[in-house]
């Protein structure tokens, strides 16, 4: 079959939601070969003005805190008494290093994973984040246009992550453990800053230490400036492994989602985002053709030896690599 019919019928595939051409739509975008990224820019622009009418949702938290487990009940109660269809994103820094995918992983998120409304997605590995985050902003984009209404995207708190996907989520969440503050949770500075709603989790637990937790960073928050206009970020208790207050949760993003429709910041936080994306890919694709430029690169490592040896300043090295560019 000709190039042009295939990708014609993914198009097709994608916008009647099967998942099958979903896949393949997100596989050639997540391709590191030129000919598959021109395909798959190709179904992206055919498909994005049918994208935008989703739920996006960002979920954080640090390793073992239960960010399967709650996503794997909060999409399947969803599906099951909303009507939803949710796919799942990851963005894990780590599995470019091991290879393997520790997030968007369908063997913790079995009830999710064997619903046909659902659509799970690991993190592509062998990349760096901003290469896996410009793929999982394109995944998003797919997802949308195959009829995904609810989008979580699933990352781990402990690192740089958390604020590519604040860019590119309507709310963002944030999982806690009972006890302790920032610190003794292993969350990094900044990460409770960006959260819209804090989820107390395994609250079944031990029920004193979830509530003073709850306490210690409904207070905490006070002191903090929220990331969205008209919003106090809330907090709340729950039990991702007994099903309580996941209902709840998803309560606080739809009230989020109402406030800020209500007041047109929706809209307007989704155009900042795509203008930031577009920076922040453009200087991901300036790198790249840097890099990738021989002339270029040995330009570069003759630099590197001058600064190395004292013979230029970095500030020079660095303008006239720029130089050579624009030659
Ligand atoms: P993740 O690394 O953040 O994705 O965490 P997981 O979802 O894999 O959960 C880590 C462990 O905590 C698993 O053994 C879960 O069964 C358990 N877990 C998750 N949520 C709860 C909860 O609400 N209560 C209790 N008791 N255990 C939980």
């Amino acid at each position: 079959m000709a190039r042009s019919s295939e990708i014609q019928k993914i198009i097709e595939g994608v916008l009647q939601g099967e998942r099958r051409y979903l896949s393949k739509a997100i596989t050639l975008s997540e391709s590191t070969l030129d000919e598959h990224r021109k395909d798959a820019q190709e179904i992206l622009t055919a498909c994005l003005p049918h994208s935008g009418n989703s739920i996006r949702v960002g979920i954080t938290g640090v390793p073992g805190v239960g960010k399967s487990t709650y996503i794997n009940k909060l999409g399947y109660k969803l599906i099951q008494e909303k009507g939803k269809k949710v796919a799942v994103l990851a963005i894990d820094p780590s599995s470019s290093l091991s290879g393997g995918s520790i997030l968007g992983d369908k063997t913790r998120m079995g009830d999710l994973a064997s619903q046909i409304d659902s659509f799970i997605r690991p993190s592509p590995t062998s990349m760096s984040l901003g290469g896996v985050t410009a793929r999982t902003r394109e995944s998003r984009i797919l997802c949308e246009d195959a009829g995904f209404n609810v989008i979580l995207v699933e990352t781990v708190g402990v690192g740089q992550s958390e604020t590519k996907v604040h860019g590119m989520v309507d709310a963002f969440l944030l999982l806690l453990l009972p006890g302790g503050g920032d610190e003794l949770q292993g969350i990094k500075r900044g990460i409770v800053e960006l959260a819209d709603i804090l989820v107390v989790n395994k609250a079944d637990i031990n029920e004193d230490k979830a509530r003073e937790t709850a306490k210690h960073y409904s207070m905490a928050l006070k002191l903090m400036p929220s990331s969205k206009p008209n919003w106090i970020p809330k907090v709340i208790q729950a039990s991702a492994e007994s099903d309580w207050n996941i209902n709840e949760s998803w309560d606080l993003v739809d009230n989020l989602l109402g406030t800020l429709t209500q007041n047109g910041a929706l809209s307007h936080i989704r155009r900042q985002q795509d203008v930031a994306w577009f920076e922040e890919y453009l200087q991901h694709l300036l790198l790249q053709k840097l890099y990738s430029s021989p002339d270029l690169n040995s330009r570069k490592s003759e630099l590197e030896s001058k600064i190395l040896s004292g013979e230029i300043s970095p500030n020079t090295a660095a303008e006239l690599l720029v130089k050579k560019i624009s030659e």
